[in-house]
């Protein structure tokens, strides 16, 4: 693996840690009622690539998972404090990596947004709260 363009993961509690390249296929974010339930919020933020592409680091044993039913989901999270963590699909084809886990955001933009006609009502007050109320800029980088 080619660690010049790689980028590092975690969990919250730090026992588990990981690397991926920063080549992601695809950046999508998916509101349907699945992901809602996995994120505990409006839509997950995934990324896809291929499984040859991420290296453990630490605590792969601390991983617990759950295959979804019906579906190519599989869910892949720290047994200490619940972080969501990437996945192989069942079928073995792709890795999803939860973009939240990252130390940084892939260099591919976000290029899907599936599942929107499910969004739940209460995010669409979010965003219109967010144009009306948060005037605060992101602190350069
Ligand atoms: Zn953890
Ligand atoms: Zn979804």
């Amino acid at each position: 693996m080619d660690l010049t363009n790689d980028i590092n993961g975690q969990c919250i509690c730090g026992a588990v840690r990981y690397r991926v390249q920063d080549n992601m296929a695809a950046f999508k974010l998916c509101y349907c009622s699945l992901c809602q339930k996995a994120s505990g919020s409006a839509h997950v933020a995934n990324a896809f690539t291929t499984p040859d592409q991420i290296k453990w680091l630490q605590g792969k044993d601390m991983l617990t998972s759950f295959d979804v039913p019906n579906s190519q989901v599989r869910r892949v999270f720290c047994r200490v404090c619940g972080t969501t963590l990437p996945f192989e699909t069942q079928n073995g084809k792709f890795l999803v990596v939860p973009v939240g886990s990252l130390s940084r955001p892939p260099s591919s933009p976000v290029a899907a947004i599936a599942g929107w006609a499910s969004r739940p009502a209460w995010y669409d007050t979010a965003l219109g709260l967010i144009e009306e109320t948060c005037t605060e800029e992101r602190p350069a980088q």
